[in-house]
């Protein structure tokens, strides 16, 4: 196997236009809204969200104490 300059094994690259990091409810918000005004403006562009957890949700806390009545202005 081909090997860099420090002996290891060269590193996968992949381009994204929006790296994101975290995948709790703001960095996935943020994904799909990004996505949402690209398609608005006719355009396309490569998001990818990077989560540490083991799946998407796996870090999120929740103490079951949602409220489910939204707030109005
Ligand atoms: C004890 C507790 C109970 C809660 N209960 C409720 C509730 O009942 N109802 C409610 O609405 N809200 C609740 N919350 C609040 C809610 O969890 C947060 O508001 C919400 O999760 C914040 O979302 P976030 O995306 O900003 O951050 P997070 O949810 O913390 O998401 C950040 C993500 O980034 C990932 N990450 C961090 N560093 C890296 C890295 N270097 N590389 C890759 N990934 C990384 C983490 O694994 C995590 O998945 C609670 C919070 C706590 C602490």
């Amino acid at each position: 196997m081909a090997t860099n300059g420090a002996g290891l094994p060269p590193r996968d690259a992949m381009d994204f236009d929006v790296v994101i990091v975290g995948a709790g409810p703001s960095g996935l918000s943020a994904a799909i809204h990004l996505k949402q005004l690209a398609a608005a403006a006719g355009s396309e562009i490569s998001v990818v969200v990077l989560e540490k957890g083991s799946e998407v949700g796996a870090h999120i806390l929740s103490g079951a104490v949602i409220d489910p009545v939204g707030q109005t202005a």
